[in-house]
């Protein structure tokens, strides 16, 4: 193999290994974004703390219309008992009966409300653990996935490190040196297939008599325009 041309395999072989790293890096992020989850959580949370909040006031509505049921049946019991007779503490017993009985209705609005509130969170409440659910399960579906393209990707990984330690060897150390200026400069791509008589790289067209000696294989030969290496695209 013409030095050219192995150093074109290991170009291939480090621009699919930067892929593969930029995959992996994705799939990494992918693995611990649990997003949906942490929103779900906590619609789940605001659902749980309104549930928790109206139910505490639908029993305070209870005490209050079970106190004002006591009360009244306190009142009504001692008014009808006989054992008072005064009839200004008579009329005023009576106008605290009323009193109560109007307090009563109003109380018995307040925890019916209080009430459609408690069973609309209950509601939401459902509906938040459901959604939650289903997120976890969409979630290990997804991970499933990313772990088995992860697991594919490391050992494409660990074989492209091993292809590159062989292409490597191939290579005089000059050449290489040469190989990875350039590949600084060029953003991986120090070498430049030859098609059609011009560089595919930068499209500049060559000399037939340079065209001719990259295919030769003999020696490393750089684009007049572009500067990155040449080889030809069949030869050897
Ligand atoms: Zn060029």
């Amino acid at each position: 193999m013409s030095q050219a041309r192995a150093l074109y395999r290991l170009q291939s072989l480090e621009l699919r290994q930067r892929e593969v790293e930029r995959r992996l890096q994705e799939i990494t992020a992918a693995l611990a974004n649990d997003e949906a989850i942490a929103r779900a959580k906590a619609n789940l949370q605001q659902a749980q703390g309104r549930l928790q909040q109206q139910s505490i006031r639908q029993r305070e509505g209870e005490d209050a219309l079970a106190a004002n049921e006591a009360k009244a049946r306190a009142t009504d019991e001692r008014l009808y008992s006989g054992r008072v007779s005064n009839p200004k503490e008579m009329a005023e017993m009576q106008q605290e009966l009323a009193a109560l009985q109007r307090r009563r209705g109003l109380l018995e609005e307040q925890l019916l409300e209080v009430m459609d509130a408690v069973e609309r969170s209950q509601a939401d409440l459902n509906e938040a653990q459901e959604n939650l659910r289903a997120a976890e399960a969409a979630q290990a579906a997804n991970h499933a996935e990313w772990r088995q393209k992860r697991d594919a990707l490391s050992a494409e990984r660990r074989q492209l490190m091993a292809d590159c330690s062989a292409a490597v060897a191939g290579i005089a150390d000059a050449s290489l040196a040469h190989y990875r200026r350039l590949a600084k400069q060029k953003r991986g791509r120090a070498v430049s297939l030859i098609a059609e008589g011009r560089c595919a790289a930068c499209g500049v067209s060559l000399s037939t008599g340079r065209e001719q000696r990259v295919k030769h294989g003999k020696e490393l030969l750089t684009c007049q325009s572009c500067g990155r290496l040449l080889v030809a695209e069949t030869t050897n």
